[in-house]
């Protein structure tokens, strides 16, 4: 029986990469001389920064501030620039990341199509995050008025795949491990660390549909299922076929 439906929060419900791309070329066109490269591989190399140095400061390497710093210093290297303040040049950033926080399309329909299909269900989102800044994002799409409870890594002090930061999920909503669901964009980190952690499911949204051989067969393994989109989750949720049993 599913209780709760929880969520990764970034590229999960919220577009964070549409935003990063949007904030990182709007932040450009603000900088004289930062215009010669081309947009689409700008964004796709502050992004790359992001992954690198994000997962830096998941790790315990670099603080919060720590690892937009090495970001912002990174990615100036190519203009021939020292940033003096690289904490007020991501700021910059951040106002236009900011300006262009929105859902992904299909999420709010996705919450609307469970609370139909499961009535009851509780939501709860799951974050890799420090807590301030994903509740802001949850206050500004208005998405904190449809989701039960937030956890974010910052506050807890574990972070995904860590069993703990699952189990608080549930906690928090009064939902048994065994009845919630939990639904991400990474493989490891999200899906299969909660069937790990002793969820109902793990769901992988790959939403680019970017699964290696190696990834599908992990997720098998794992029993996870593997979906292109939220609009799948509902079907896939309510198919008495994929129920386990007790
Ligand atoms: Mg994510």
């Amino acid at each position: 029986m599913i209780r709760a439906v929880l969520f990764d929060l970034d590229d999960t419900l919220f577009d964070h990469r549409g935003a990063v791309a949007a904030g990182i070329t709007l932040h450009r066109r603000t900088l004289s001389g930062w215009q010669r490269f081309d947009d689409a591989a700008e964004a796709r190399r502050w992004y790359e920064l992001e992954e690198r140095h994000y997962h830096r400061y998941l790790a315990g390497e670099l603080d919060y501030q720590g690892q937009r710093r090495a970001r912002a210093l990174d990615f100036a290297e190519p203009y021939g620039e020292t940033l003096e303040d690289p904490d007020a040049w991501f700021d910059g950033f951040r106002a236009h990341y900011e300006a262009a926080w929105t859902l992904l399309p299909d999420a709010l329909t996705c919450l609307d199509a469970l609370k139909t299909a499961l009535p009851g269900v509780r939501f709860a989102v799951i974050t890799n995050s420090v807590l301030d800044a994903q509740l802001l994002k949850m206050r500004r799409t208005a998405l904190d008025e449809r989701i039960d409870t937030l956890v974010a890594s910052g506050e807890l002090g574990v972070v995904k795949p860590d069993p703990a930061i699952f189990l608080e999920g549930c906690r928090r909503i009064g939902v048994s491990p065994a009845d919630a669901v939990y639904v991400g964009d990474r493989l490891r980190t999200d899906a299969i660390g909660a069937v790990d952690a002793g969820l109902g499911g793990g769901i992988w949204l790959d939403r680019d549909n970017g699964a290696t051989d190696e990834q599908l067969a992990a997720a098998e393994a794992s029993g996870v299922p593997v979906i292109r989109t939220l609009d799948e989750l509902t079907p896939l949720l309510t198919d008495a076929a994929l129920r386990r049993p007790a």
